[in-house]
């Protein structure tokens, strides 16, 4: 053996550099279907990872490969890619081992260690799938104590030539549509929209259904049609192209738009896709720029999509990397509450909760308002422990792997990092969720009050919330408004406020909420 190809479940990228010079008659590819142990994951997203690795597997013999492959109903003594590779580094002495750098810090250190102890060298190749490599993130972030998403983006859209005329402004004079994307639907609800695409009846995604459930009988979730999740990379042109044509038009101005019971929207389902590296963002983003130029979708749907991808994402991974070794200690708030069981189950009076965490179970899936201003916006006014909360957020979010999850959920949802991703952290009453959505018609609770047993618990821990955190933040300008209004409350009204907090926890301890 002269090389040995390792491939984790999340780097399924046809075209990755680690490809070149390979040799097939001697190098030999290994990857496995098993997790790591003690793993807990969603149902659906492991039917999804299964079917699209054996995809991959058939792709590398295919093309000729030699490939060591696990399947998860296959019985090994120990679980996980880094336990396959040390067993096959047992049995075998290749001259060197290859892979893509791994998208978590802890694999990447696993992965030299194993390789160390083998006394087999490692090599790294770059992750190409993204579109902003290490160096020129660091050589941007350095020195910025708190970096902007917006100076980002610009830099990204130079770099892309993405959206610009020919002077190098911005196409339509402004880099940001973002103040036309936040309508909520009004009472006629969504309208009508084509389903998106489902690839349950795929021949693979069936069997790794079958497969995952002897594997992995106790698995959280549900696997409820359709399956919007394609599993080879022709599957998620197919999926991309429909979005830009049915979804992309309508995407911009609802974007941060919530109706009961509709998971899907205009939003495009495609992170999945594109996590997996099925998708390359470079065609999602081109194609979504060459809708805008044939005028088959809005300037602002166009950019908002093109802002998801060659900014947020992009962001978002560069942070993960660049405060790696501190994720793992920050609580700037010194959040303890243990995750509700609710989270697991969506059984909550809540009605907006209700709705977004059934249909997690039901689909993985959730679009970025609804993790952020619903179940991520609990959390934050609850108190969870964020770990405790991105640690259910990968698990049970399809798209949701360590080097986008960690940002978004301790940094972005949570502000367990103080203010590095986000400047203050994202606070709301329930009178936002009821002007974004059309929850809180269909709910017990009323989110114009912060006391009283009908109190909508949203409003009530908002401003619990601030009084708790008062003396942290109003060293934040961004908070003054919100403290000022905090500030014109009599006593007695927060003390009734933090009296029905208390009453609101009981009734979570007593999963009664
Ligand atoms: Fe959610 Fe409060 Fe509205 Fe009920 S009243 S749906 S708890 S925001």
């Amino acid at each position: 053996m002269r090389r040995l190809l390792v491939f984790f479940r999340d780097q399924l990228n046809r075209s990755a550099p680690i490809f070149e010079d390979t040799d097939l008659e001697q190098d030999v590819c290994v990857l496995t279907e098993h997790t790591a142990p003690d793993t807990t994951e969603h149902v659906q997203k492991r039917v999804y990872v299964v079917a699209a690795q054996r995809y991959f597997r058939d792709a590398l013999r295919n093309q000729g490969f030699t490939v060591r492959y696990e399947a998860c109903t296959e019985s090994v003594e120990q679980v996980g890619p880094l336990a396959q590779l040390t067993r096959t580094l047992r049995e075998h002495t290749p001259e060197s081992v290859h892979a893509t750098e791994p998208g978590t810090l802890a694999q990447r250190r696993s992965l030299k260690q194993v390789c160390h102890e083998a006394g087999v060298p490692l090599t790294l190749h770059d992750d190409t799938h993204f579109l902003c490599d290490h160096d020129t993130f660091a050589d941007w972030v350095e020195g910025r104590k708190s970096p902007t998403l917006e100076y980002f983006y610009r830099e990204q859209r130079r770099a892309y030539n993405c959206l610009l005329t020919d002077d190098g402004s911005p196409v339509g004079g402004n880099w940001n549509y973002d103040k036309d994307n936040r309508a909520s639907f009004g009472a006629d609800g969504p309208g009508l929209l084509p389903d998106p695409p489902s690839y349950l009846d795929d021949p693979y995604v069936q069997e790794a259904l079958a497969d995952v459930k002897q594997a992995y009988p106790d698995a959280p979730g549900r696997l409820t049609e359709p399956f919007p999740w394609p599993v080879t990379p022709e599957q998620a042109q197919e999926a991309l192209d429909r979005f830009i044509e049915e979804r992309l038009p309508t995407f911009g101005t609802h974007q941060d738009a919530m109706w009961t019971g509709r998971p899907w929207l205009s939003h495009s389902q495609l992170s999945p896709a594109l996590n997996l590296k099925l998708l390359d963002p470079r065609d999602a983003v081109s194609a979504a720029e060459a809708a805008y130029h044939n005028d088959q979708a809005p300037l602002n749907a166009v950019e908002g999509f093109i802002r998801q991808i060659l900014g947020w994402r992009e962001f978002i991974r560069g942070l993960y990397w660049h405060r790696a070794d501190d994720w793992s200690a920050m609580n700037e708030l010194d959040a303890t509450e243990p995750l509700p069981e609710f989270y697991w189950t969506g059984d909550t009076h809540m009605a907006c909760l209700h709705d977004a965490l059934t249909q997690v179970v039901d689909h993985a899936y959730g679009h970025h308002i609804q993790r952020l201003m619903i179940t991520g916006l609990f959390g934050l006014l609850y108190g969870i422990n964020p770990h405790e909360l991105n640690d259910w957020h990968e698990a049970f979010y399809i798209d949701a792997w360590p080097w986008v999850s960690v940002p978004n959920m301790l940094g972005m949802s949570q502000y367990a990092d103080g203010g590095y991703v986000g400047t203050k952290p994202y606070t709301a009453s329930g009178k936002y969720i009821s002007r974004m959505s059309n929850y809180c018609a269909g709910c017990r609770y009323d989110p114009g009050k912060a006391t009283g047993d009908d109190a909508c618990p949203f409003t009530t821990l908002y401003w619990d919330f601030l009084d708790r955190h008062e003396d942290t933040l109003s060293g934040n300008r961004r908070m003054n408004f919100q403290l000022a209004n905090l500030r014109r409350k009599e006593d007695a009204e927060r003390s009734a406020i933090a009296e029905r907090a208390s009453q609101l926890r009981s009734l979570v301890h007593n999963e009664n909420l």
